[in-house]
């Protein structure tokens, strides 16, 4: 009996003692009641947060465990926040340098921050979250200062590194000359490269790709998707997919012809860089370079790249692209129609010396309602349009 009521006051002094310790959080009280915790987890033989008897002195033991978890926690955020500003002035003294590679063409916040970091040490280039070329002239003049990197004008992770290693030390490049660089060539061994301007906003809805202005070889639409309309085939090929945008309005114009009764198809959609490089470089073996030019396109060159076009057919001609599709019932639709859902005829009659290619009545361009709708009024092509806007 003696014995019980000994354990009942060291229990009670404990109890006391814990109080105490809670509220002055004195961290040897902490210290032993997380021991006791420990003692009687390995009692018990139980896991943490299991079992308790929820007798006054445990639960006081458990505010304490909390009580001090919130301490480590406290402490832990204040680390983190002393860390984070130090952390921040370091960015403050030279942005972040984004992973990964970019090509032109790239875009995003990536792209955002290394054009920062290319502003700290002396680029002049705009802060728009695109690859563009004076982006790419001003890693391309960047690399040539530095004999380790390779001379692509692209971005990657040895370029990475000297630019760090150029924003650490502060000091900036002499950077005067750097737009007046000329890019190296982007698709070495194609033998028909793309000649002219590279285009400038690859994505914009209105981009004009021609035999003067071309698409970077690593050019691909960030948001390609197949519409929902007829093919007359069933693979599931690139050729099926066009921009977002593009694909909706396709979708509404096929409506609209299915319910005049009409059978339109979709034939040809998106072609990569590549894939157009090898058809050209058919075409040009076969037929010779400049005649397969005149109703084929250099990579680069074609409009099929930007994901805005799609050559549409029917079964009257077999599915054929072919200037007999001007006559079937779906052409003349075509003609008269598309512009209401954006879409104009790229290559028009009698615009070969404008556009750079023969007439091609099945070769829609989408550039959205209005501007569709003020070229095939006033018959104008693209070129035309671009150059009073
Ligand atoms: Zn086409």
């Amino acid at each position: 009996m003696r014995r019980l009521y000994l354990i009942m006051a060291t229990l009670f002094l404990f109890l006391v003692v814990a109080i105490i310790g809670y509220s002055t959080n004195f961290s040897s009280v902490s210290i032993l009641t997380d021991s006791n915790i420990e003692e009687e987890k390995q009692n018990n033989g139980q896991e943490e947060d299991s079992g308790y008897d929820s007798s006054k002195e445990e639960e006081t033991q458990d505010q304490n465990e909390i009580e001090d978890t919130r301490d480590i926690e406290e402490r832990s955020e204040s680390e983190e926040q002393s860390e984070k500003e130090q952390t921040d002035k370091i960015q403050d003294e030279h942005p972040s340098l984004p992973d990964g590679s970019f090509t032109i063409g790239s875009q995003g916040e990536g792209v955002s921050d290394l054009q920062g970091a290319l502003r700290q040490i002396g680029y002049d280039v705009p802060d728009d979250g695109v690859y563009q070329t004076e982006t790419a002239k001003a890693i391309y003049h960047f690399q040539q200062a530095h004999d380790e990197l390779g001379n692509d004008g692209l971005y990657g992770p040895n370029t990475r590194s000297m630019l760090e290693e150029r924003l650490a030390s502060g000091e900036k490049m002499e950077t005067e000359n750097f737009l007046k660089l000329e890019l190296p060539n982007q698709d070495p061994g194609n033998q028909f490269p793309p000649r002219g301007e590279l285009v400038k906003d690859p994505d914009d809805i209105l981009v004009l790709v021609n035999k003067e202005n071309h698409l970077p070889a690593g050019y691909t639409p960030f948001d390609l998707m197949e519409p929902d309309v007829p093919f007359p085939f069933d693979e599931d090929l690139p050729q099926k997919l066009m921009r977002a945008e593009a694909a909706e309005a396709l979708e509404l114009l096929f409506e609209a012809t299915e319910k005049e009764g009409l059978h339109l198809f979709a034939q040809s959609g998106y072609r990569s860089y590549n894939r157009q490089r090898e058809i050209f470089t058919w075409n040009a073996n076969e037929r010779g370079e400049e005649q397969a030019n005149q109703y084929s396109a250099r990579a680069g060159e074609s409009e099929h790249q930007t994901g805005l076009a799609m050559d549409v057919t029917t079964h009257e001609v077999n599915f054929r692209l072919t200037t007999d599709f001007a006559d079937t019932a779906e052409g003349q639709w075509i003609a008269e129609n598309a512009a209401n859902y954006g879409f104009i005829i790229r290559y028009p009659k009698g615009k070969e010396h404008i556009t750079g290619y023969q007439y091609e009545p099945w070769h829609l361009r989408y550039v959205g309602k209005e501007v569709a709708k003020e070229i095939m009024e006033n018959n104008l092509t693209l070129e035309e349009y671009l150059e009073d806007h």
